[in-house]
């Protein structure tokens, strides 16, 4: 494991990880690395092999083959599964309903570690955001983030990204990830050991940003 500055960020879905971790990074000149991207780039690469995403061996088997491309500069994040762009596609509901399922087999969660790992290695500082990094994938950032907001607030953002009407639907779904997410045998989403606790229920983007830049500062 690299002893350059890694900050980890976790916590459940719509928290604002996203926005929030690449503007840290931003704001601090740190790479950036969204491991959701890559649950979500891998999910949509078995969708395209047709493989049956009910059938946990079959996503072992098939997940091995996948050749995933993290660029990890915060004001362009790329991904892509060998040369295709996927930045796009895997934000379609096709992708975002089947990602837990994928998510929770073992095999997948080795490989996308692994890749994370060399990722993280190979950076000088990084911002890395999921679900398990502060407790799997680097245990030994510098600093864990555990990034939470309420329900409501939660689907309203997500709704307002989406440009979905019905936030009450989105609310459902995306306590159906959580709960898929939280849940499962392999590194479930949890607060990770030493981590601190950022709610941004009432807080802007900024604020938030502006509040985990302190704590790296004061880490650093
Ligand atoms: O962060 P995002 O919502 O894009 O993540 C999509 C899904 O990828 C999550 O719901 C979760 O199932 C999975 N994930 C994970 N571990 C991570 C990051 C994401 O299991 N480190």
């Amino acid at each position: 494991m690299s002893k350059s500055l890694v900050v980890a960020i976790d916590g459940p879905s719509g928290s604002g990880k996203s926005s929030t971790s690449r503007g840290v990074a931003q704001r601090l000149s740190l790479d950036y690395l969204d491991t959701g991207a890559m649950y979500r780039a891998m999910t949509w690469a078995l969708l395209e092999r047709g493989v049956d995403l009910l059938d946990a061996d079959a996503i072992a088997r098939a997940a091995e083959d996948v050749r995933l491309t993290s660029g990890t500069d915060p004001e362009a994040p790329t991904i892509h599964v060998d040369a295709t762009d996927v930045a796009e596609p895997i934000r379609s509901e096709d992708v975002t309903g089947s990602v837990s399922l994928v998510a929770a087999v073992p095999r997948v969660r080795e490989l996308l570690v692994d890749l994370q790992r060399a990722v993280i290695g190979a950076s000088e500082g990084i911002v890395v955001e999921g679900r398990d990094i502060g407790s799997t994938v680097a245990p030994d950032a510098q600093v864990k983030i555990y990034l939470v907001a309420d329900p409501a607030a939660r689907a309203a953002r997500r709704a307002a990204e989406t440009g979905a009407a019905d936030t009450a639907a989105t609310e459902l779904a995306l306590a159906r990830r959580d709960e898929i997410d939280s849940t499962r045998a392999a590194s479930p989403l949890s607060k990770p050991e030493g981590a601190v606790v950022v709610d941004s229920t009432y807080m802007t983007l900024e604020e938030v940003i502006t509040a985990i830049a302190g704590i790296v500062a004061d880490a650093r």
